[in-house]
């Protein structure tokens, strides 16, 4: 009733919500008294806009800007921007309303939004990339403001764009605010934060193993896709005695059966963050690795441990089965909403450890509001520092997710403990700033 009837990722990731909040439901009645549902799946504002742009023949283009702020409740909005030619309403409203329930369970004071437009900067220059950043930010910097909403990366969105968009928006409004995260060191930056979601999602998945007495040591990991997430997933996975099988990009999937040590990472990292090149090139580059085009990596090697960490759908219901018939017993997303609804079941009931992006990911948006307090004192901690922060606030969302899921009588059930841990606060939040 809330969409147009099409919106289909938005409508699947409300559904895995509302599956989830049953028993909670039931136990207290004040959410349905105060409609707190019907309320907080509607976005307090979306503002959609027009970026008109210059290319490098001199023709104007045109692309269309989003920014879906969702919850306020326990803080400014906060999220990040995707520039990727599939965004579209849906899309945003799908990973605003995940990122409320997400900063929710990192326990900072930040509500959800998130943002991005249809543009692909894809073989785009990086003067065009500049061109079209302070366009959106033309519109965009009247919507946001340290104290109302506070945008990050996200597909197609790294530090060159941050950058920009920092650029114009300092340019605009003459004022240094924290108005963006995921900023350089040199302005602002918070050290790790292109290392926390990644790393999160391992010391994440590494809570779920101990729970029953294993850890990353000797696991054989696959893992799909090669931007930031994946990166720092296969660097912190390996660095604790992993073996990581695959990579993957939007054209295929490698699968190196010898693991990915530092020295692969690095030709990986300046293979897709500095020549923006295929993932393709791996396996021209290094012996023994193979490239399978048009493929995803889950069919195509067996593991413990899989770490979806390129976007959303990417993991159906064949590729579950597959991963079980293989052995593997824990699922930890990387990325948000990676996993169909129908794997996600399969999963659950196959006794499979399997953790939401919403928990499993939220290191990165974490690492964000520590960029934001560092700003606001006007310091910098440590890289050790912040990695033993985050490591804690991982820590304190498995722990959190876990005994939500345990007080309503299913331990091993982390998409239902991370949505009533991440719900309880917003709800409890709404009812007492009223309607
Ligand atoms: P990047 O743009 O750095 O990397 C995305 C990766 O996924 C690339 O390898 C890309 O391939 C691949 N990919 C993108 N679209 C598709 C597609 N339709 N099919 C197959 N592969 C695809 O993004 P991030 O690493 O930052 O984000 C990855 C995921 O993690 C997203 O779901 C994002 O929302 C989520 N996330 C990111 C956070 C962050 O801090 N960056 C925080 C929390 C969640 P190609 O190179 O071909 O484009």
């Amino acid at each position: 009733q809330q969409t147009n009837g099409n919106e289909k990722e938005f409508i699947q990731s409300v559904t895995e919500v509302l599956a989830s909040l049953g028993k909670l439901l039931d136990a207290q009645p004040k959410y349905e008294k105060n409609k707190i549902l019907e309320r907080m799946v509607v976005p307090e504002r979306a503002i959609v806009f027009q970026i008109p742009w210059v290319d490098d023949k001199g023709e104007i283009q045109v692309n269309t800007g989003y920014r879906v702020q969702f919850n306020s409740a326990i803080g400014p909005y906060k999220g990040g921007m995707r520039f990727h030619p599939s965004v579209n309403l849906s899309i945003l409203k799908f990973l605003g309303f995940e990122q409320v329930f997400k900063n929710s369970l990192t326990t900072l004071p930040m509500g959800g939004g998130k943002g991005g437009s249809d543009f692909n900067p894809k073989g785009k220059s990086d003067r065009e990339v500049m061109s079209f950043c302070q366009s959106l930010m033309r519109e965009l910097y009247r919507h946001i403001g340290p104290s109302t909403d506070v945008p990050a990366g996200d597909i197609g969105v790294g530090a060159r764009e941050i950058g920009y968009l920092f650029g114009q928006y300092k340019r605009i409004v003459n004022s240094y605010d924290s108005v963006l995260t995921g900023k350089g060191l040199n302005w602002g930056g918070s050290l790790i934060r292109p290392e926390a979601t990644g790393y999160g999602a391992v010391y994440f998945a590494a809570e779920m193993l101990k729970t029953r007495g294993m850890s990353f040591e000797g696991r054989k990991v696959l893992i799909s896709g090669s931007g930031n997430v994946a990166q720092y997933a296969v660097k912190k996975a390996t660095e604790l005695g992993a073996k990581v099988l695959s990579v993957s990009d939007s054209n295929g999937s490698i699968i190196d059966p010898d693991g990915i040590d530092a020295e692969k990472l690095a030709f990986i990292q300046d293979l897709k963050n500095v020549k923006r090149g295929r993932i393709k090139e791996y396996a021209a580059k290094f012996t023994g690795a193979k490239y399978y085009e048009g493929q995803r990596p889950w069919q195509l090697a067996k593991c413990d441990v899989a770490m979806p960490c390129a976007t959303q759908n990417e993991l159906d219901l064949d590729d579950a089965k597959a991963l079980v018939a293989g052995g593997c017993f824990c699922v930890c997303e990387g990325a948000n909403m990676p996993t169909t609804l129908d794997a996600t079941t399969y999963f659950l009931g196959n006794k499979v450890m399997f953790s939401p992006g919403k928990a499993s990911n939220a290191g990165g948006v974490a690492t964000s509001g520590l960029e934001m307090s560092q700003n606001a004192m006007r310091l910098s901690w440590s890289a050790k520092e912040v990695d033993e922060k985050l490591h804690g606030i991982m820590i304190n969302i498995h722990n959190a997710a876990r005994n939500a899921a345990a007080e309503f009588g299913e331990p091993d059930n982390y998409v239902m403990g991370a949505n009533i841990a991440g719900f309880r606060k917003v709800a409890d939040a709404m009812i007492d700033l009223g309607i």
